[in-house]
């Protein structure tokens, strides 16, 4: 199990702001772009993504165009939106992927967005399996409509707490999709269950963890609040994310965080009023 946990931790997200704002820029991802293969590439294109691969690498482009699809049917229906570009997706032999085998990446802005892959038959560890690829898929693909839906926007706030863009997309790949996914992956949401059953239950704790903690908090947002309000918060013209939640969600962060105790405590049969009505 411990390394498991581990693994997760390798799966990151780095997300390239390309148009207006400040963002976090990786230099092992500059190093993997500067060495790719853009020469060599070769592509297969529909009405939605651009696959690009390497030569002898056909299948692998197959597979993941079917997972790109299926990410965005998933995404469309808790969250439907419009990118106004074609997303590329870069499926890399192990020659020139310079990442842990285990990682997969997004860049995207509001004008473009691309998705690193490694390609599935170059995996050599089984953890990285097709339910990985399915559901890690999603989680990227979510990026791309949020931070297009964030940044596009003509005001508002475009800093947002790690739980809540690194969560929902969580969020989408674990419990939107399919019931194997959710039993591969339901190890690691047990640490959160933990720290709510514990008393340490409160949202800043579980946010900590932006990807399981993350996860749940989105669920509770949808559960709670419903998707169109969690659009609206992501759209938002509300200067900051604080204000963003009173404006869209009608409470007060305070409030916010009150009724994610309450939720968290039914969802894994806590009792609420002994470890957090007191206080
Ligand atoms: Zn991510």
């Amino acid at each position: 199990m411990k390394s498991k946990i581990l693994l997760s931790v390798f799966v990151i997200c780095l997300i390239f702001v390309l148009v207006g704002c400040s963002g976090v820029v990786s230099p092992i991802a500059e190093e993997n772009q500067e060495e790719n293969v853009t020469g060599e590439w070769l592509s297969t294109e529909n009405e939605f993504f651009i696959i690009k691969y390497c030569s002898g690498y056909k299948n692998d482009a197959e597979k993941i165009l079917n997972y790109c699809h299926f990410a965005r049917d998933t995404v469309m229906s808790k969250y439907p939106h419009k990118l106004p570009y074609k997303p590329a997706v870069l499926v890399y032999d192990r020659l020139h992927w310079s990442l842990d085998e285990g990682t997969m990446m997004t860049e995207c802005g509001s004008t473009s967005g691309e998705v690193y892959i490694l390609a599935p038959s170059d995996q050599t560890n089984p953890y990285y399996d097709t339910l990985w690829y399915q559901k890690n898929i999603i989680h990227e693909y979510t990026h791309l409509p949020f931070y297009y839906d964030l940044y596009s926007k003509p005001q508002g706030y475009r800093d947002c707490p790690g739980w809540f863009s690194q969560g929902l997309a969580e969020y989408f790949g674990i419990f939107c999709s399919t019931s194997s996914i959710l039993q591969k992956f339901e190890w690691g949401l047990s640490e959160i269950k933990n720290l709510v059953k514990n008393g340490d239950g409160y949202l800043m704790f579980v946010g900590a963890d932006v990807y399981c903690g993350g996860a749940y908090i989105a669920k509770y947002m949808y559960e709670v609040y419903g998707q169109d309000k969690v659009a609206n918060l992501i759209k938002s013209d509300a200067l900051s994310f604080s204000q963003a939640i009173n404006k869209e969600l009608n409470v007060t962060s305070g409030e916010f965080e009150d009724e994610w105790l309450k939720w968290a405590c039914k969802e894994f049969n806590a009792d609420y009023e002994q470890l957090y009505a007191s206080e």
